[in-house]
This record gives structure tokens, C-alpha cells and sequence, in this order.
């Protein structure tokens, strides 16, 4: 009974995409680069408990860097350091999907193994004609396998 719903979780990675399950961006725990990484901002990005932090300039939409929870085992409070200056030197590509992707088309990239979280990021053509992108959401390898075993 377990095993056939898995296998039909599995099977409908195909039809199912991105946008459906990702978290979406007015539920993520972002932060600007513009912040500093004193006692406070530490604090609260410990207790948020998240292991990738998307990084955003002047909009939320706007991402620009993954901050990894390990990149700030060196940091010390008291220096007040710059995120800029972390982010900067580990540089951690991101990863960007279209909010239309197929699950079964993620989970490969995830298989890859860059990272286990993709921005999803949709891009539309502006009045003026001009494309823009904006992100909507982001993705993870647990949000693949949570609808691979958790299909009824
Ligand atoms: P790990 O389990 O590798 O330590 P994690 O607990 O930070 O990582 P995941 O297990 O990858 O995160 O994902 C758990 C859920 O949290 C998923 O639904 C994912 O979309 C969501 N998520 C991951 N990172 C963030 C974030 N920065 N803000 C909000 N939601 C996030
Ligand atoms: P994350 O990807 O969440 O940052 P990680 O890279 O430390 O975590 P996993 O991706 O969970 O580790 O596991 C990768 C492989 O490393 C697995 O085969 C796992 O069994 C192994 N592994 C994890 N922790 C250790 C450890 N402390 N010592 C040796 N092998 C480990």
C-alpha cells in the first residue's frame, strides 16, 4: 500500500511542477545584503534554523546570493562584519528555475549535486517590452521528496 503510493508519487513527478510545491516568497526567510552580521541578525538567523538563506538586494524579489548557515562558523559577532563580505568571498553560485519546471526535471538538477535549493524565479515582458524576472518562491530537495512519499 506504502510502496504503490511512492511509486505513484514518483510516476507523477512528470506532470507536476515547480510552483505547486515550492515555498513561496512571502513565506521565505531572506536576508538583505546590505545587513550587518552583529549579535542580533545572528541571533535570528539561528533561530529561523534554515541551512540556505537566499540573499536579496533592495527588493525581496531580487535575489542575488545563497548564504549557507556553515559560511558564518568564522564570523564573529563583536566585528560586525558585512554580509557583503561573506557572500562575497564564498560565492555559492544560484541555482534559478522556471515556476513551470517539472519535478522529475528538478530533482535531476538537484541529483547533480551543486545544492538542494533552487530560486524559482518567472520571467515576463514589462508594457515597454522589456523582459523582467522576479522570484517567486524557492525550492528544495525535501519539497521533491515530501511529494514523492507523501502522494495518496
Ligand atoms: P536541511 O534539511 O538540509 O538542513 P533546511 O531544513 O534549511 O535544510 P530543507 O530541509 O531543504 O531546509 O527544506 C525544508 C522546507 O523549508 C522546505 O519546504 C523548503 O522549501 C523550506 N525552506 C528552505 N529554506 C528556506 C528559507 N530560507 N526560507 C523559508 N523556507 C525555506
Ligand atoms: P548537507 O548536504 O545537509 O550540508 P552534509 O553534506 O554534511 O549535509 P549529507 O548530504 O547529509 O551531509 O550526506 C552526504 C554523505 O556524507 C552521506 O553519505 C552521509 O552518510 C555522509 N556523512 C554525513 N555526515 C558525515 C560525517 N560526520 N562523517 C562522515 N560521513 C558523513
Amino acid at each position: 500500500k506504502e510502496e504503490l503510493n511512492i511509486i505513484q508519487g514518483a510516476l507523477e513527478l512528470r506532470s507536476k511542477m515547480v510552483e505547486h510545491i515550492m515555498t513561496p516568497l512571502c513565506d521565505c526567510f531572506l536576508l538583505s545584503i546590505d545587513e550587518i552580521l552583529d549579535f542580533n541578525t545572528m541571533s535570528n538567523i539561528v533561530e529561523n534554523g534554515y541551512t540556505r538563506i537566499p540573499v536579496y538586494n533592495k527588493e525581496r524579489s531580487n535575489i542575488v546570493d545563497i548564504l549557507y548557515i556553515k559560511d558564518l562558523i568564522f564570523v564573529n559577532p563583536d566585528n560586525r562584519t558585512p554580509l557583503k563580505t561573506i557572500t562575497q568571498s564564498y560565492n555559492h553560485p544560484v541555482q534559478f528555475v522556471l515556476p513551470d519546471t517539472k519535478l522529475n526535471a528538478v530533482l535531476e538538477e538537484f541529483k547533480t549535486g551543486r545544492s538542494h535549493l533552487a530560486v524559482v524565479r518567472k520571467t515576463s515582458i514589462e508594457s515597454g517590452g522589456d523582459p523582467v524576472s522576479e522570484v517567486v518562491g524557492v525550492v528544495t530537495l525535501e519539497d521533491v521528496i515530501e511529494e514523492i512519499i507523501n502522494s495518496e
